[in-house]
């Protein structure tokens, strides 16, 4: 889908991951990058073509039936199977963002450093941290960044994060809003 509105300057409301689908998504509630500013993928929804209980496709719309529509914006599969979803699109940003990665024992220093961003993050900002130990590794600590916004303003409010050192990873740069 973003493939096909980035050349229009557009975007959907896409999650962090290009492997789960867009209806399990949305349908699950859908939170990513620009929930912060835009709300969730589900608050995004004008209308959904489904096949109900009963076998019969329908469209259900907020005027055509208001408590189908708001249970399966949030109630994943359970309600009917869905084959369309209609969605608002939204001005694709200048996206910045990427992951950094420290050793375990940096994590008492990441986590001030994410407090402190966080509590006076603007919309456009989202930081999730994360404790990691993929397989035969050692323990690592991340903090996933996106910033909906020029890469000069994502440097300014992300400083705080130069001051800790020892990252093993830092992918942080610009990136085309269909990989985010
Ligand atoms: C690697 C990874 C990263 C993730 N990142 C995020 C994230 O950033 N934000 C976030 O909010 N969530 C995230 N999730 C959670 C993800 O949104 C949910 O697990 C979602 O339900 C997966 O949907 P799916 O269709 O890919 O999976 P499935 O297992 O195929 O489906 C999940 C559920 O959706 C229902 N469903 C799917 N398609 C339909 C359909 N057409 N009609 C009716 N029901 C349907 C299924 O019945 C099932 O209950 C992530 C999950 C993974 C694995």
């Amino acid at each position: 889908m973003l493939a096909a509105t980035g050349p229009l300057g557009l975007t959907g409301l896409s999650g962090s991951a290009p492997g789960v689908s867009v209806t399990g998504y949305t349908l699950g509630g859908g939170i990513g990058w620009f929930s912060r500013k835009d709300g969730l993928a589900s608050d995004s929804v004008r209308a959904i073509d489904i096949v109900d209980a009963g076998g019969e496709p329908r469209r259900v719309t907020p005027e055509s039936d208001p408590e189908l529509f708001w249970a399966l914006r949030g109630g994943d599969g359970d309600f009917a199977v869905v084959t369309a979803l209609e969605l608002d699109l939204f001005p694709a940003p200048v996206l910045y963002g990427g992951r950094v990665i420290w050793p375990e024992p940096r994590t008492r220093e990441v986590y001030d450093a994410f407090l402190e961003i966080t509590a006076e993050a603007p919309r456009e900002l989202s930081v999730w941290i994360n404790r990691l130990q993929p397989p035969g590794t050692s323990p690592m600590v991340t903090l996933d960044l996106a910033y909906l916004g020029e890469a000069a303003q994502a440097e300014d409010l992300l400083a705080r994060i130069d001051k800790i050192g020892g990252a093993i990873v830092d992918s942080r740069g610009v990136i085309p809003v269909a990989d985010g």
